[in-house]
């Protein structure tokens, strides 16, 4: 799909800015980080790219995925994710060499017996190693 129309289905507003980033992550196999981002779309000021990705995350475009270095990676969603309600449920693999990040989708991740009284909100499974291109 094309990232105009992906804007208008999430409805959300067309900007110069947000049309590029996403059409990034479109084109991107793997996860992209803000450096990434930043890297790639010129002229974009540190705010507007916080504010962008925020508001994909929030609509149901993009998923965070945490790693144990400092800065989250985001890639596109797969499994219909709605405003305020993603559906990724699948794990990650993360490169401690490289950094690169990728969306594992076949890798459901396992059901985890919580406390008594506990809500999971998100479930996050990384893996963390060494990718294909530096093992
Ligand atoms: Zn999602
Ligand atoms: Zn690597
Ligand atoms: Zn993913």
């Amino acid at each position: 799909m094309h990232s105009k129309e992906i804007l208008k289905n999430h409805g959300i507003r067309l900007t110069e800015v947000r049309q590029k980033v996403l059409q990034l992550f479109l084109e991107s196999p793997e996860a992209l980080s803000n450096e990434d981002i930043e890297k790639s779309v010129k002229n974009l000021d540190r705010i507007t790219l916080y504010r962008t990705l925020k508001t994909f995350e929030e609509k149901g475009i993009i998923h965070k995925i945490p790693n144990s270095g400092n800065s989250p990676m985001y890639a596109v969603c797969q499994d219909n994710c709605t405003e305020h309600h993603h559906l990724d449920s699948h794990g990650h693999f993360h490169c401690l060499d490289c950094g690169k990040t990728v969306c594992m989708d076949h890798t459901d991740v396992p059901t985890i017996i919580v406390p008594k009284g506990y809500t999971v909100e998100q479930k996050h499974l990384i893996l963390e190693g060494k990718c294909d291109a530096c093992s």
